[in-house]
């Protein structure tokens, strides 16, 4: 499944590529019709707040429209209507780009702080921003256990 945020939803955008889906980011100031062209040709679900986009002709194949306010309410509206699995793939994209991530290779390792180096390092082979098991992403991988949980209301094996 890939997806399309539209600019009210940078924070959900962001949330998504943490699971490891596919979700692109509208760009600052495009148009509705640009953006559901985008979704069209690209074959994504774009997601919206926005009923305006409701009237547009062919909206209805291709939008999902919420009601949530605020990241967790999202979460919770996007599981029931999407089944959005929160631990798809978790951590297997970079937030800011979109870009499936790739181990770092052994020779690029200076480049992460000293302390982190005998963990896995993975890196954004677009803006190479390199990811680690740090205290942030073990905070966020909570919260996507928990809309997972509360979504699937079944036991959800800890990952890792
Ligand atoms: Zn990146």
């Amino acid at each position: 499944m890939k997806l399309l945020c539209d600019e009210m939803l940078k924070g959900l955008c962001r949330w998504l590529r943490a699971a490891g889906y596919d979700a692109e980011q509208a760009s600052e100031g495009e148009s509705d019709r640009n953006l559901l062209a985008r979704a069209h040709a690209s074959g994504r679900i774009l997601l919206t707040r926005d009923r305006k986009l409701q009237e547009h002709r062919n909206a209805a194949d291709t939008l999902c429209l919420l009601n949530c306010n605020g990241v967790d309410a999202c979460a919770r509206e996007l599981t029931e209507k999407l089944a959005i699995d929160w631990l798809y793939k978790p951590f297997s994209r970079c937030l800011i780009c979109n870009v499936p991530l790739d181990l770092l290779p052994r020779g690029d390792f200076s480049q992460a702080p000293v302390d982190v180096r005998d963990q896995t390092l993975l890196h954004c082979p677009s803006c190479k921003r390199i990811y680690w098991e740090g205290n942030h992403v073990q905070r966020m991988r909570i919260k996507l256990r928990n809309w997972a949980a509360a979504g699937q209301q079944r036991n959800i094996p800890p990952y890792c």
